[in-house]
């Protein structure tokens, strides 16, 4: 539920609110808004201690948060929040384009790609060194050598790095290098890992699972949040359907809806959702214009000889052409880039 608090209220009186909320076992929020400041008392059956509240010095109202997830939703926080990464910004007005190789495969094609999508204006390098592959006899990433790799890339370009995460164990090893952590659609709903990235001080970007609705992204989310890291950065990266033309079908409308659902910062993956490199600037171009806050962009500079993903990597040529594209959609929908 929240606590709506009076625009005056002495702080002894919110400090006995706290007291009490977390004397019923519940997780205390705070929200300050611009007008006023409310407490978020979090727990499956908060509401059930409405009564406990409603008379105490300092609280203005007690409203109930219908929703099931309560720290990502918009009930709980109208402004949206924003989630800094390195020195780039998600969740203002300026767009943020995320772009890198599927996977880090050696240091010069990673060197290379990370100058050439920084030149194109990229705010973030990605690239995987632990890769969830469908056969084990695909290529799996270079693990620590590759988190050393994208270091070593970001130290050069100053852009900040994402890499994947696919298991708790590797957690403190991926935090001494990334600047942000990736929880991929095959682990939306791994809950450990959830929880364990909520326990770090790293941002996340939890992408959606690919066959995860809306409200199984946000409730992954709140696992994340509900551990004390608030900065979680949603990522819509097409669901299964029976559709065969495209890898995954996009779901843009999923970007409004998470929008009105919720203050996370949301972000597209033109790459993955489609699987065509030919359907990523059309998609990309529909998510800026559908209210996205950025993108995650796969870019290789030979598609055809990538170890994963080629046939849905850009060339870098076509990343410059797409960034200048999303430039002029930025303006026209007040946004820039
Ligand atoms: C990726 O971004 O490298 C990736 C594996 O994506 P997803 O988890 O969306 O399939
Ligand atoms: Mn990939």
């Amino acid at each position: 539920m929240i606590i709506v608090l009076k625009q005056n209220a002495a702080e002894e009186h919110v400090d006995a609110i706290v007291k009490k909320i977390e004397g019923f076992g519940l997780g205390v929020h705070f929200v300050h808004g611009k007008e006023r400041t409310i407490i978020g008392a979090i727990g499956s059956d908060a509401i059930n201690y409405r009564d406990h509240f409603t008379s105490m010095a300092g609280v203005e109202n007690i409203v109930p948060i219908m929703k099931p997830f309560k720290l990502a939703s918009r009930e709980l926080q109208q402004e949206r929040s924003l989630v800094q990464v390195g020195d780039q910004v998600f969740g203002s007005p300026n767009f943020k384009v995320i772009a890198g190789p599927c996977s880090v495969e050696n240091r010069e094609m990673l060197l290379q790609t990370a100058q050439e999508v920084k030149d194109a204006g990229a705010s973030l390098l990605r690239g995987g060194a632990f890769k969830p592959r469908t056969s084990p006899y695909s290529f799996q990433g270079l693990g620590e050598e590759g988190l050393k790799l994208l270091a070593e890339a970001r130290d050069i370009t100053g852009l900040p790095v994402v890499t994947e995460v696919m298991d708790v164990r590797d957690i403190e090893l991926m935090v001494r290098y990334a600047d942000m952590l990736q929880v991929g659609a095959r682990n939306m709903q791994n809950f450990r890992l959830l929880k364990e990235v909520g326990q770090t001080s790293k941002p996340v970007i939890l992408k959606r699972g690919m066959s995860a609705t809306v409200e199984d992204l946000l409730m992954s989310a709140e696992y994340i949040i509900s551990q004390g890291n608030k900065q979680v950065i949603l990522c819509e990266r097409g669901v299964r359907t029976f559709e065969t033309a495209t890898r995954n079908t996009l779901d843009l409308s999923a970007v409004p809806v998470i929008n009105s659902l919720s203050h996370l910062p949301v972000v597209v993956d033109p790459s993955h959702a489609t699987g065509r490199w030919d359907l990523v600037a059309p998609m990309a171009k529909a998510a800026l214009a559908a209210g996205a806050d950025g993108l995650m962009i796969e870019v290789h500079p030979s598609p055809a000889e990538a170890l994963c993903d080629g046939p849905q990597s850009l060339k870098p040529e076509r990343f410059k052409q797409l960034m200048d594209d999303l430039r002029r959609i930025a303006l026209a929908v007040g946004r820039d880039l």
